[in-house]
């Protein structure tokens, strides 16, 4: 492909124009268009709406396992045997010791993450008085809810509780989705998405990549997802999860998930693109690379399974020359982190290349402020 085919994709897409649906699916599946040039033409339309800045995410599970529902892919639904450290709600003091963490490890956004189908008139009350105590502590520190379902008298009170962010993924196209979960549709999730959108609420929707889905699917998504306007699409590719019904994805491959990212890229110009859950496993030595096309990424690991040290991801962002969306300053963060007498590690360095599970999170990675005496199976 000529220099004029890669920064016609970046030119488009900053005209906010869309793609033919044959450019969409040759960036996915072509190898005659390169995966360098592809990035430099994503990278400038990064660039053009966020500069040189990462913005980090760290999740927190409010609440983990117990979960009625069937997705196949995760570790909390009903159907799961993963060997995961559940409970019930954390304490309003773990919940608000998380967020200073959060806060002082650089962090632009905390995500608070419910396990469930969704929140009852109770849990969303809980909701909003957290919402507002972290808030009132830490004002800079932008605030991301996922709890499921809700409809519009839920997000309304969330909303005027101060919150910034809806997150609740799409994670695969509708023709898809009764492959992947048997007990909600892919209506409700768009129409938990338009609840958000209809009271102000920043959407916050994405994908998970390797779930058995043909090119097109992608392609779909990334679709949906321009017309609901999701100001931030996490882009998972599959951990596989040991006692999870799905299949582990086989064919997900460091270039591939690039190009993933470049597609979200280009039809979501302006949107916080996250290399997510899977950066590290299906990327391996392309990690880097991932900052290009996204602008977010997942410090401390995912829901259940662990992901990289802080230390190491800091300075994968701070050795490409790109700077954290974040009032604290990378080089403090870093210098905190070496000095700290012992980092949790995260992924697990011993294990083999033939284990093909991903490391659970332990429960002192998970409720690292559970009192002394309390018991982790609330
Ligand atoms: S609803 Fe959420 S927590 Fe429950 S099984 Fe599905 S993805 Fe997991």
């Amino acid at each position: 492909m000529n220099l004029d085919f890669y920064s016609n994709l970046a030119k488009q897409a900053v005209n906010g124009d869309s793609l033919e649906s044959s450019i969409a699916e040759r960036i996915l599946t072509d190898r005659n268009i390169e995966i360098l040039p592809l990035l430099n033409a994503a990278y400038e339309v990064r660039k053009t709406y966020h500069g040189k800045e990462v913005a980090i995410h760290i999740l927190n599970n409010a609440a983990n396992g117990y979960c009625p529902e069937d997705c196949n892919y995760c570790a909390q639904s009903k159907n799961s045997k993963a060997d995961i450290e559940e409970y019930g709600l954390k304490t309003d003091d773990e919940i608000l010791t998380e967020a200073k963490a959060a806060y002082d490890n650089g962090a632009f956004r905390y995500c608070m993450v419910f396990a469930g189908r969704g929140p009852s008139e109770r849990r969303v009350e809980k909701m909003c008085d957290l919402i507002g105590q972290i808030k009132e502590k830490y004002p800079p520190l932008e605030i991301c809810v996922s709890a499921g379902l809700m409809d519009e008298s839920a997000t309304q009170k969330l909303k005027d509780a101060g919150l910034d962010r809806l997150n609740h993924n799409l994670n695969t196209t509708e023709s898809n989705y009764e492959k992947i979960c048997t007990t909600h549709t892919w209506q409700d999730r768009v129409d938990t998405l338009n609840a958000a959108n209809k009271v102000g609420l920043e959407v916050c929707s994405g994908m998970i990549v390797g779930m058995g889905e043909p090119a097109q699917d992608i392609i779909e998504v990334a679709l949906k997802l321009r017309e609901l306007e999701a100001k931030s699409i996490p882009i998972n590719f599959l951990l596989p999860i040991e006692g999870t019904p799905i299949d582990p994805a086989k064919n997900l491959s460091p270039e591939f998930c690039l190009r993933v990212l470049c597609l979200f890229r280009f039809l979501n110009p302006k949107a916080e693109i996250r290399a997510a859950a899977g950066r590290e496993y299906h990327l391996r030595s392309m990690e880097v690379m991932a900052l290009y096309p996204a602008n977010s990424i997942f410090l401390q690991g995912y829901l259940n399974t662990k992901g990289n040290t802080d230390l190491k991801t800091l300075q994968m962002i701070q050795d490409a020359g790109f700077e954290i969306k974040s009032d604290v300053p990378i080089e403090k963060i870093i210098s905190e982190s070496q000095n700290r007498p012992k980092e949790i590690p995260q992924l697990n360095p011993a294990r083999k290349d033939s284990t093909i599970y991903s490391d659970l999170k332990s429960i002192d990675e998970l409720r690292p402020n559970l009192a002394k005496g309390s018991t982790a199976k609330t």
